[in-house]
């Protein structure tokens, strides 16, 4: 008799770092937690950048990663926005992506295949190879709640959805304003929304939908996805799940140099400022920060990238480049903010620096994974959204579990100096500050009660390994 083979998960994220990040930290539950082994087959449309290699290479053994081919993009517009490119590389990868399916399959019994949210055209290889998908959703509930209100709203509203009147309510969400939706639905006529709609009049296709959030930060969202209703997959809440390593092994000679700074600066003094994985700035808007820091008089950690007056996702797709952000500065800002300021180029150890007991603020664009991080070391936020569904999640943070300012964005289309000194001196030293704080502090105890044994998030997590492990899947070629 032959023995039976053992289980695996097939995971594939998108390109860039914001989704690979954390379910990683997914599979990572898995493998230490369960046993179970993780393979990722990860989609590119050219070589991985250093951040991508760096963190899937200290991987457990139970985790194995292969990057598929590259695929081309050539023949897209250079316009094209990034919800149609990651769809596209998705797309054209699924020839390999079967081929690397059935490979493990010859090995393995490939228990699922769990894929993130611009990736449902992936359902239809699994389901070939009679694979149950699942979605992996990197932003808050409030969104996925949003996902699956589209078809509807997409039938029921004429208009741009910016030119309503009044707020959406959004099911289990504060109202949201329509201009604060996410950025591909901004424009019906562009093919960001189409391919958005798309995705997400697929998600019912799931066998289950898996949200790394936790019930403390948006108790009403996730009470509505967790009711059973017909049509609608199982949403699992997995969060916060972040890369909360604080130890210093594994950092490379840049970072640690960050960290001895902060070392060697007061409890609670630093404000951290960092726009994700992809955040640009135009250059103007780079001046009045680099000033408005200047002007706030607090200590800070600013992680420069070089200006794009285009667009605000600018670094997502892009590796690694030579030009030295720190060109774009202003005149003599270093100087001026020594001692007291530290500009790093491009990239920095996030997850140990917000658990650096120096931090004490986070100017954020809001990507979920940033805000998560935060939350789980208890560091209140400016919020400063960018792009994707940033503004939304700028929504919940401020104005449902209030845990963040948003500075006001000026006629000019610019956050002034003035303005970013007003909110990051109110954050660090005044009494909004200390409410923030404290509200934060309470998050991230329920943060840590959510990952804890028995926690809701872990036995959520339990149960998939449960099913995985248990579940009957044959591979038929
Ligand atoms: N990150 C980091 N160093 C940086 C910028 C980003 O380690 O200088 C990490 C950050 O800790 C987070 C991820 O990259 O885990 C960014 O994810 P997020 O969802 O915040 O934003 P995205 O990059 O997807 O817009």
């Amino acid at each position: 008799p032959t023995l039976p083979l053992s289980p695996v998960v097939a995971m594939m994220p998108s390109p860039g770092m914001g989704h690979l990040i954390p379910m990683i930290e997914f599979a990572k539950r898995l493998f230490l937690n369960h046993g179970l082994h993780v393979a990722f087959l990860i989609p590119t449309d050219g070589p991985p950048s250093k951040a991508q290699t760096t963190v899937l290479s200290s991987l457990p053994r139970g985790i194995s990663h292969v990057f598929l081919p590259p695929v081309t993009l050539s023949d897209l517009p250079p316009d094209t926005k990034i919800e149609p490119l990651i769809s596209l590389t998705v797309l054209r990868s699924l020839p390999s992506l079967s081929h690397s399916l059935l490979s493990l399959a010859a090995s393995h019994r490939v228990a699922a295949l769990v894929v993130d949210l611009f990736s449902t055209d992936a359902f239809d290889t699994a389901s070939e190879l009679n694979i149950p998908s699942y979605v992996y959703f990197p932003a808050p509930a409030m969104v996925l709640s949003f996902a699956l209100f589209l078809p509807h709203l997409d039938q029921q509203v004429q208009c741009e959805y910016r030119d309503l009147p009044e707020p959406l309510k959004i099911p289990g969400c504060v109202p949201v304003h329509g201009k604060e939706l996410l950025d591909p639905i901004q424009d019906r006529k562009d093919d960001a929304y189409k391919y958005t709609l798309y995705h997400a009049k697929r998600y019912h296709l799931a066998e289950g939908i898996i949200e790394n959030s936790f019930p403390e930060v948006e108790p009403d969202a996730i009470e509505f996805l967790q009711k059973k209703e017909p049509g609608r997959p199982l949403v699992y809440t997995v969060g916060p799940l972040v890369n909360e390593d604080s130890s210093r092994t594994g950092v490379d000679g840049a970072a640690e140099e960050v960290l001895k700074w902060l070392d060697d600066q007061p409890r609670g003094s630093v404000i951290f400022v960092c726009f994700g994985s992809g955040g640009t700035l135009s250059s103007a808007q780079m001046d009045e920060v680099a000033l408005g820091l200047e002007m706030s008089e607090q200590r800070f950690l600013w992680v420069v990238r070089c200006p794009n007056d285009k667009v605000a996702n600018a670094s997502y797709f892009i590796a690694d480049s030579n030009v030295d952000p720190l060109d774009f500065l202003p005149k003599g800002f270093v100087d001026r903010t020594k001692g007291r300021g530290l500009v790093v180029p491009s990239w920095a150890p996030q997850a140990q620096v917000l658990s650096h007991g120096s931090v004490g603020g986070f100017v954020t664009h809001c990507g979920w994974n940033s805000v998560l991080e935060s939350v789980v070391n208890g560091v209140p936020l400016v919020a400063w959204p960018l792009y994707a569904e940033q503004k939304m999640n700028a929504v919940l943070l401020t104005q449902g579990v209030k845990v963040a300012l948003r500075p006001t964005v000026g006629e000019n289309g610019l956050v002034e100096r003035k303005e970013i000194a007003g909110v990051v001196k109110m954050l660090m030293e005044g009494e909004e500050g200390k409410k923030l704080r404290h509200r934060m502090k309470e998050l991230k105890e329920a943060a840590s009660a959510a990952v804890k044994e028995n926690g809701s998030s872990t036995k959520q997590i339990s149960e998939l390994a449960l099913k995985w492990k248990g579940a009957k899947t044959t591979v038929s070629a």
